[in-house]
């Protein structure tokens, strides 16, 4: 089956599926992006999204193209044509074409694109657990904006594909762990109280950890949110990361320490089946 994208405007062939040279995403990464899960070919928490969607919108001053319903109509409608059952819808709005300038320009409208694929999932991994491994965050200071200017995300990631782990979790000047190069970072503590960052302009504020932290709230999970440092992760109880694609991932090992007993722990699989089940709409 032939892949379908949304560009402008436009279903097209996913292989010719293009933008304009001067389209501001391309040159200065001028835009932002969403990527929503699907599950048994419905999207999953997608008001969150939306919600984040505008704000990375507004703080960056690029117009919404359309409203929350017209974009849902199409995300969906793109899910459909591609037939994707399980696996992601991806939107990138950028502040669209013109000459090549830095300023903002006096006339440009918003750019969309709307991709969507089939993913497997992650299951075996979320099973057995994952490593990952320590990195300076070099990004720049905004990143509770969710740009599609991701190249620390990407070294960073590629290190941890370098290093055989499965994510890179970026640690700050003062050696606390920021967030992973796509996940957000999660620790539990001897006592059993789980600690992730809180949200300022040092993360991206996840809709995977928002929903992580109403489920904790429910089960009685006490929840604390504050920088941890690497070595306070290094000798946590359990670990785990949060993301979309990743649901609630058990970490089991940090640059090559094993967490806990070395494998996913009693805490973080309690959350991650409670997520899943979240997910599925159950
Ligand atoms: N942090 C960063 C830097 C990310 O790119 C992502 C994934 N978009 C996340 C955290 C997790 O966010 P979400 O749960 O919304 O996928």
């Amino acid at each position: 089956m032939s892949r379908i994208a949304y560009v402008n405007g436009q279903y097209v062939p996913h292989s010719h599926a293009a933008v304009h040279v001067e389209d501001r995403g391309y040159q200065f990464a001028d835009g932002v992006y969403e990527v929503v899960a699907v599950r048994n070919g419905h999207l999953v928490d997608l008001d969150p999204h939306f919600e984040r969607l505008e704000r990375s919108l507004g703080e960056l001053d690029i117009e919404a193209p359309m409203s929350r319903a017209a974009l849902g109509f199409i995300l969906k409608e793109t899910v459909r044509r591609n037939r994707v059952t399980d696996g992601i819808v991806y939107l990138q709005i950028t502040r669209g074409v013109a000459p090549r300038d830095h300023q903002f320009p006096a006339e440009a409208s918003a750019a969309i694109v709307i991709t969507a694929r089939n993913a497997i999932p992650k299951v075996a991994q979320r099973e057995a657990g994952i490593g990952v491994v320590s990195t300076p965050d070099i990004r720049w200071k905004r990143c509770d904006i969710k740009t599609i200017a991701l190249l620390p995300n990407v070294l960073a990631k590629q290190k941890a594909a370098d290093a055989g782990a499965y994510e890179a979790w970026q640690v700050d000047l003062d050696g606390f762990v920021t967030e992973g190069s796509a996940t957000n970072a999660w620790i539990v503590t001897q006592d059993s109280e789980i600690v992730t960052r809180q949200t300022d302009e040092a993360i991206l504020s996840g809709v995977t950890r928002l929903a992580v932290m109403a489920l904790a709230e429910r089960e009685g999970i006490t929840l604390i949110e504050r920088p941890f440092s690497l070595e306070e992760a290094k000798t946590a109880k359990e670990a785990f990361l949060t993301s979309t694609t990743s649901n609630v991932m058990p970490v089991i090992e940090i640059d090559g320490s094993s967490i806990g007993n070395g494998h996913p722990g009693t805490v973080t699989r309690a959350l991650s089946e409670l997520y899943e089940r979240f997910a599925k709409g159950d």
